[in-house]
């Protein structure tokens, strides 16, 4: 049925192209595809409407030389122009972000939601109480948290990952899944294919100016969000998307333009370049990747304001991680590789009560089972 009066028709209005690109266009995982992305847009939005165009470019667009972008940022060669790219002042925010650290987008509300929700449900009855539980959480949690005591590197994310983003329902509502459903469909399936894709590049010849001890970078390419009724743990990815993916993200200049071309984003016809909104969406948007090594060590270290050398970083392309700190993805890597601290085995996946599954025991990882079983026994 067709609702009256607020889409007079099916067909993509010029603005909802614009508004779907710059949602896209916010988590680009570097500055020559951000620029590659506008670029085109620009090209096009100048036939559908000049105005737009120029007060697009005048208020929110700069064109900066690469060379100064590069005092800041890692900036490999733009695929047009070879010394300038077009960036933005709201990007900058999200290429800036220290993960963890509540700089993304809603520094404020991400800063404070911590805090806030685990004083939350003990003052609800008496508002009162709010001091009282504050300065217990001052010696119990954030005394722990952030050592003060002990001699070492303040860090400004979080040592843990949250709790919803290991075992929440309200990751799989919003399409996404949480890190253990990724680790309990880690197997390989019937196809041959598993939910992520390892492989590792040397990334040091790739890109033009970022170097290293070790010039190779492990790349994990996964969904990140769901795609049809298929949610992200229960996807296959293939070489092909893989390579793709990280081409996108590894590759500058001439080389980037190819990838670009390969994807099917970029689209050349009788001289005529545009942009392919959908897929940019299906590989930067709706894939995510974890990286560490050379990569993520030179161009995006997550200690780079206090350290001379950098501490390996282990970084993810997903929105979460870009504004939170380590996301889904990060904390399923972590466990997969048995590094840091999260030990997925042992999470038993909870679900909201009400909603028949097909399978119950199914979905979780069999040395889970056992916890589970005993949890149950306790009510
Ligand atoms: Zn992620």
């Amino acid at each position: 049925m067709e609702q009256k009066g607020r889409k007079k028709d099916k067909t993509e209005t010029a603005f909802d192209r614009l508004d779907a690109i710059i949602q896209a266009s916010r988590v680009m995982p570097t500055i020559i595809l951000f620029d590659a992305v506008w670029h085109l847009t620009f090209a096009w939005l100048e036939q559908v409407s000049k105005d737009a165009c120029a007060y697009l470019k005048s208020t929110y667009f700069d064109q900066m030389k690469r060379a100064s972008l590069q005092g800041q940022f890692w900036c490999g060669e733009p695929v047009w122009n070879s010394n300038s790219c077009w960036f933005a002042g709201f990007w900058a925010g999200v290429t800036g972000t220290y993960p963890g650290s509540g700089s993304g987008t809603q520094p404020l509300e991400s800063f404070h939601a911590y805090w806030q929700d685990a004083v939350r449900s003990s003052v609800r009855s008496d508002p009162r109480a709010i001091f009282a539980r504050m300065e217990k959480l001052f010696h119990d949690d954030w005394a722990k948290k952030f050592e003060w005591e002990e001699s070492r590197v303040f860090q400004t994310w979080p040592q843990y990952p949250a709790q919803e983003l290991l075992n929440g329902q309200a990751l799989r509502t919003a399409g996404r899944s949480p890190a253990v459903d990724f680790y309990t469909e880690r197997g390989r399936k019937l196809c041959g294919q598993c939910n992520h894709y390892k492989m590792y590049w040397r990334t040091d010849a790739t890109t033009t100016d970022a170097s290293g001890k070790d010039g190779t970078t492990v790349f994990y390419v996964m969904r990140c969000s769901k795609v049809g009724d298929v949610l992200p743990a229960q996807a296959t990815i293939t070489k092909e998307t893989a390579e793709r993916v990280v081409g996108l993200i590894a590759k500058d200049g001439a080389a980037l333009k190819n990838q670009l071309l390969q994807a099917g984003i970029l689209k050349s016809e009788n001289g005529q370049e545009s942009l392919e909104l959908p897929a940019l969406q299906f590989y930067l948007n709706k894939h995510c990747c974890v990286m560490k090594g050379h990569l993520p060590d030179s161009c995006w270290p997550r200690l780079r304001r206090r350290l001379q050398t950098a501490f390996p970083s282990v970084v993810c392309t997903c929105l979460e991680f870009l504004l939170h700190g380590d996301c889904e993805h990060v904390a399923f890597i972590k466990a997969l590789e048995g590094e840091g601290n999260v030990d997925l085995r042992n999470i038993p996946v909870v679900r909201t009560a009400g909603r028949k599954r097909k399978a119950d025991n199914a979905d979780i990882a069999p040395e889970a089972k056992s916890s589970k079983q005993k949890r149950r026994s306790h009510k």
